[in-house]
C-alpha cells in the first residue's frame, strides 16, 4: 500500500498548509504603493504556463497544503485563468484542498463571479482603498471604482463572502475610516486594514509619509466603537477585533510587527515559479527549473519544495523606525503576490 508523503514541516516545527500563488505580474491598475506607472513586465516565456501552475499547486497539495490563494498582479486579467481555476478545483472535490480563494482588485469580478462560485470558491478578497471615485482613480492610476463595486455585488450575489482589504494610507483614506466601516457593515462584508509595506522602489520619504500605523487607526475606531480583541488567528499576520455596537469583525494586517512569524503556515510562489519562504526575506528557490526539466515527473519538483521548506527562516527583518525604513525589499508586491 502506498503511504502518504510526509507533510511539509519547516525547521521551526511550523506545518506549511497555505500556499499563495501569483499567476501573473500584469495588472490593469497601477496602484501607487504597489507598482510604478510604467512597469516593465516579464517576458511571457518567463511565466509559468497555466499547466505548470496546476502541476505546481498539485505538488504542494500532495504535500499537505490545504488552502490555496491565487493572487498576482491581477489574477483575473490572465488569459485562460478560468481553465486553471477549474483544474485546481478538482482538489476541492476530492477533499485534498479545504479552500480555493482569490485576491483581486475586482475590476473583472462581475464577469467571473458566477463561475468562480460554481467551482467551489466560497470567499474572495477584494482590494478597495476608498469609496470615492476620484480618489480611487488617483490611487489606482488606471482603475475605475464602478466596475469594482459591480464586481463586489456580483460576488456577493453569487453567494461568496467578500472581504475588503484596505491599505491604510495616511492623508489618503484616514478620513474614510468610518465610511468604509459603515459601508462594509451595511453590505455584510468583512474588512481588513493592511499597513503599507516597504516593497518595490518607492522612495523612503514617500513611504514614511504614507505610513499610517494601524495602532493609530485602531485608536480612531475606539473613539466611536467599543473595540474588543477576538484572539482569532489565521496563521498569518492578521489580528481581529469586534465592534460591539455592530458586531462587525475588523482585521488588521501589520506585517511589520513580528507578532505573527511564530505561527506562520504559509509560503508564496511567484508567477515565474520562484518559491519565497518568507515575504520579508530574499531567499528563494527556483521551482520552474524542475517543472520544465521534468515535464512528466514531479519527483524533482517535490524534492525542490522540500529542500526549500527546510530553509524557511524564523522571521522577517522589516522595520519602520521613525526616521528610516529598514529591511526594505527590492521586489514589488505584484511580483511576490500580496
Ligand atoms: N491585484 C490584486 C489586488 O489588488 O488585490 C492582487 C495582488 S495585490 C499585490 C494584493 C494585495 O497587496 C492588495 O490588497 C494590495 O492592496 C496589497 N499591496 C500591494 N502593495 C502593497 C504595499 N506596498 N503594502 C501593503 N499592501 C500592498
Ligand atoms: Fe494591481 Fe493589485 Fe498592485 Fe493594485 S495592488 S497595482 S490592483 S496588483
Amino acid at each position: 500500500m502506498e503511504t502518504a508523503p510526509l507533510p511539509l514541516i519547516d525547521p521551526f516545527a511550523r506545518p506549511i498548509t497555505y500556499l499563495r500563488v501569483s499567476v501573473t505580474d500584469r495588472c490593469d491598475f497601477r496602484c501607487t504603493y504597489c507598482m510604478a506607472e510604467h512597469m516593465q513586465f516579464l517576458p511571457k516565456k518567463e511565466l509559468l504556463t497555466l499547466e505548470e501552475l496546476d502541476r505546481l499547486c498539485t505538488g504542494f497539495i500532495g504535500l499537505g497544503v490545504r488552502k490555496l490563494r491565487v493572487t498576482g498582479g491581477e489574477p483575473l486579467v490572465r488569459r485562460g485563468i478560468m481553465g486553471f481555476f477549474t483544474a485546481v478545483a478538482r482538489h476541492l472535490e476530492t477533499g485534498a484542498l479545504d479552500e480555493l480563494t482569490l485576491t483581486t482588485n475586482g475590476s473583472q469580478l462581475a464577469r467571473f463571479a458566477d463561475d468562480l462560485a460554481a467551482l467551489g470558491m466560497r470567499r474572495v478578497n477584494v482590494s478597495l482603498d476608498t469609496l470615492d471615485a476620484t480618489k480611487f482613480a488617483e490611487i489606482t492610476r488606471w482603475g475605475r471604482l464602478d466596475p469594482v463595486l459591480e464586481g463586489i455585488r456580483a460576488a456577493a450575489r453569487a453567494g461568496m463572502r467578500v472581504k475588503i482589504n484596505t491599505v491604510a494610507l495616511k492623508g489618503f483614506n484616514e478620513d474614510e475610516l468610518f465610511a468604509l466601516v459603515d459601508w462594509c457593515g451595511a453590505e455584510g462584508h468583512d474588512l481588513t486594514f493592511i499597513e503599507v509595506m516597504p516593497m518595490g522602489e518607492m522612495g523612503e520619504e514617500q513611504r514614511l509619509e504614507q505610513y499610517w500605523p494601524l495602532t493609530d487607526l485602531r485608536a480612531r475606531l475606539a473613539e466611536r466603537f467599543t473595540v474588543t480583541e477576538t484572539g482569532e488567528r489565521s496563521g498569518g499576520p492578521a489580528r481581529y477585533v469586534r465592534l460591539s455596537e455592530t458586531g462587525q469583525r475588523i482585521g488588521f494586517i501589520t506585517p511589520l510587527s513580528h507578532n505573527f512569524c511564530e505561527s506562520c503556515n504559509r509560503v508564496r510562489v511567484t508567477c515565474t515559479g520562484e518559491l519565497f519562504m518568507c515575504l520579508g526575506q530574499e531567499d528563494s528557490a527556483d521551482l520552474r527549473a524542475p517543472l520544465r526539466a521534468h515535464p512528466d515527473d514531479d519527483a524533482p519538483l517535490v524534492a525542490a519544495i522540500r529542500a526549500a521548506i527546510a530553509r524557511k527562516p524564523k522571521g522577517h527583518d522589516f522595520d519602520y523606525s521613525r526616521t528610516h525604513v529598514s529591511g526594505q525589499m527590492s521586489r514589488h508586491m505584484s511580483h511576490t503576490g500580496g
